[in-house]
């Protein structure tokens, strides 16, 4: 039999959407429309937000927040090294200056201990990324903010579904941004959503996502032309056709959350135990995270010695994580090999992925314009950058692919040699 392919991400359509396409296809509105006031108001309703704005992307969303707020050049941002670049592309992108926060190494989560000794008089903001969807450590994070007088946006890209004690993920900052790029928890093949708690800044969002008008909405103007000019502004909207999708994709989201929260427990539990076994690898994200499916405080842990019964229970982990895939951090002895391992899973039809390829600051552009040392900065997001590789857990694979991918990691690497 040939090997299961396992591809790393697959959008997730059927009929309802072909069906919700083709029913914009067959009326007179693609943009402007009722889906995407839809979307928004279903996603609102979902995360608990007071206010959602549909965008054309979250790269465009987190620009649209820090243009909102007045961004601008000899402003600094605070922001996560090891995130996805559009987190410090956006900043860039109005003028300001990213400095980057090395992560925590057991979850690549930035580590929150860094960042008060990285405010300067020039400090507007701090802009994090809830790293894999394992929310950050947002208490530590908004108290620096909050006694710095600084804006926090949330990076939710990969963190739908994800909550923080009582509140989604992108409710603790001023904003959060979602993405619904093809490999997120939620498609529309391109396109973002910003939610966030402030009025004033929804409608300032607003405005700038359609160029700065009075009023976004034509329906809503008695007559042609009847709008005014208030402020500068961009085409960051997004059409019927992604609103369409997106409110079938949102009709299944509890579902591809519980896949994946399944699927992540059978993966990390034999992860676990080649992790035991072989001192190959460690799981990034695990050790103190008491969401997902693997219960906390049990006597099944493969991990003998771990849980201290006799121990005051933990104060209860705020955390809820919406993971999109699990990373491991190979043994540094290892890591030379880590492109041929990804490989030797390609060749057994494993789909992988590198979250990310390098910490933000040290991408060549980045070190030409902010020269080597924010590159320095950041060995533990480094580390994980050389070392990690993501595996997938997304609603399109069950129990047996992730039983098929431990046991072709756990031979790969009986057969590598340091
Ligand atoms: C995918 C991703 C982005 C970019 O999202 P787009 O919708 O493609 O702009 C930003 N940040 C993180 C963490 C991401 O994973």
């Amino acid at each position: 039999m040939p090997p299961r392919v396992i591809p790393f991400g697959r959008p997730m359509f059927g009929d309802a959407e072909r069906q919700a396409v083709l029913d914009v296809l067959a009326g007179p509105t693609l943009t402007h429309g009722p889906r995407v006031r839809a979307f928004e108001a279903r996603f609102a309703e979902i995360t608990g937000a007071p206010h959602a704005i549909a965008v054309g992307s979250c790269t465009a969303g987190m620009e649209l927040v820090w243009r909102s707020i007045g961004l601008g050049p000899g402003d600094e941002v605070i922001v996560s090294a090891q995130t996805h670049v559009a987190t410090a592309h956006a900043v860039i992108m109005t003028g300001a200056t990213p400095v980057f926060a090395d992560s925590e190494p057991v979850t690549g989560n930035v580590d929150p201990t860094l960042l008060e000794s990285l405010v300067t008089p020039r400090t507007r903001a701090i802009a994090v990324v809830h790293y894999l969807g394992l929310p950050a450590d947002l208490d530590a994070i908004r108290s620096v903010a909050g006694r710095n007088g600084l804006f926090l946006l949330e990076d939710c890209a990969l963190s739908l579904g994800g909550r923080y004690r009582d509140a989604h993920t992108g409710l603790i900052g001023d904003a959060g941004c979602f993405s619904f790029y093809p490999v997120k928890h939620i498609t529309t093949g391109e396109g973002g959503m910003v939610i966030t708690r402030h009025a004033d800044l929804a409608r300032r969002i607003e405005s700038m996502r359609a160029f700065g008008l009075d009023r976004s909405d034509p329906a809503a103007r008695r007559h042609p032309g009847a709008y005014d000019v208030v402020g500068p502004g961009a085409n960051h909207r997004m059409g019927e056709l992604a609103g369409a999708l997106g409110l079938c994709q949102l009709d299944r989201l509890a579902d591809f959350l519980a896949r994946r929260s399944a699927n992540d427990a059978v993966l990390v539990g034999r992860l676990r135990r080649i992790a035991e076994e072989t001192g190959a690898l460690r799981v990034l994200g695990d050790g103190g995270d008491s969401a997902g499916s693997h219960p906390r405080h049990t006597d099944t842990v493969d991990a003998p010695g771990r849980v201290n019964r006799a121990a005051p229970p933990a104060e209860a982990d705020p955390r809820r994580p919406a993971r999109i895939c699990r990373s491991i951090v190979l043994a540094d002895r290892l890591v030379p090999q880590r492109d041929s391992i990804i490989m030797a899973l390609s060749d057994a039809g494993i789909g992988t992925s590198v979250y990310y390829p390098r910490p933000v600051p040290c991408f060549t552009w980045y070190r030409r314009t902010f020269g080597d040392g924010p590159a320095t900065r950041v060995p533990v997001a480094a580390a994980i950058s050389r070392g990690s590789i993501a595996l997938p857990i997304g609603p399109h694979l069950d129990s047996t692919d992730m039983t098929a991918i431990a046991d072709a990691l756990g031979s790969i690497l009986c057969g590598t040699r340091a």
